[in-house]
């Protein structure tokens, strides 16, 4: 079953087209399911250009979009998502806001190291300063953390980190098995993400390496674009299937109202 569950809309300020229009896309291209996972409103501080997500105060009128286009689509099958930021000073927060509204699936991402937004292009002079071994250490105990808070049904891109291509020498095989006993432990499902094809770093999220030992630990995968135009709907999804499969998965899930289902890749 042909899967997006990773998709943003206007509301967050760096994404362009309207649901509409992404729904039309995933139509055209054969997707069976489409989540739409704008990104929930960061604490005070978080964003002060408001490039990064939505505005608290949009999130009812967003809800209330989502469901309207959802109930008029058929094919594809349409999902209320958001994608939520890890800040571990608003736990509780966060848990509240999820909590006020019926989403089907709720994306969990880690998007910034205490305060940096180690993946925004305007910050990424702050790589050159960083130790990338460090940098990578301290992503990946910031996603076991995020995954173990029960917040979030799904890790997105789970090695954001690489994004431009900043990737420590050696051998990753024990750090990566270490992160998806964890994530297996948590019970949270994992991205599979061709948004990574279109970054510098130039591979999906997860690596392969990472996505088989995701596969022996036996995390759930998901499939996504992160699509934050409407041409990017399904945007290289034949390469991430691709690439599930040769990891050994012959299923995918996809949720509805935060249950976990299993389908046929
Ligand atoms: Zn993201
Ligand atoms: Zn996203």
């Amino acid at each position: 079953m042909k899967i997006d569950l990773h998709m943003h809309t206007p509301r967050c300020g760096h994404a362009q087209g309207q649901p509409f229009e992404y729904v039309e896309a995933a139509r055209r291209s054969g997707l069976d399911t489409i989540a739409f996972t704008d990104h929930l409103a960061l604490p005070d501080g978080y964003d002060p250009h408001g490039a990064y997500a939505m505005r608290p105060e949009e999130l009812d009128a967003y809800v209330a979009d989502i469901q309207e286009i959802a109930a008029a689509s058929r094919s594809p099958r349409v999902l209320l998502g958001i994608e939520a930021d890890w800040v571990p000073s608003h736990v509780a927060e966060t848990a509240r806001t999820i909590a006020s509204q019926p989403f089907d699936v709720v994306l969990g991402s880690v998007h910034f190291l205490d305060d940096w937004a180690f993946d925004d292009p305007d910050h990424i002079e702050e790589w050159s300063l960083r130790d990338v071994a460090g940098a990578w250490d301290e992503y990946f105990e910031t996603l076991v953390q995020a995954a173990s808070s029960g917040l979030f049904d799904v890790m997105a891109h789970p090695d954001l980190v690489k994004k431009f291509g900043h990737v420590p020498p050696g051998d990753m095989t024990a750090l990566y098995e270490d992160v998806a006993a964890a994530l297996a432990d948590a019970g949270v499902a994992v991205e599979v993400s061709s948004a990574g094809l279109r970054k510098p770093c130039a591979e999906i999220y997860p690596s392969e390496a990472l996505l088989a030992a995701f596969r022996r630990a036996g995390v759930p995968v998901t499939t996504a674009s992160d699509a934050h135009t409407p041409a990017e709907v399904g945007a290289g999804l034949d390469e991430v299937r691709a690439a599930v499969a040769r990891a050994g998965y012959d299923a995918v899930v996809y949720f509805e109202a935060r249950e976990m289902r299993e389908v046929s890749l």
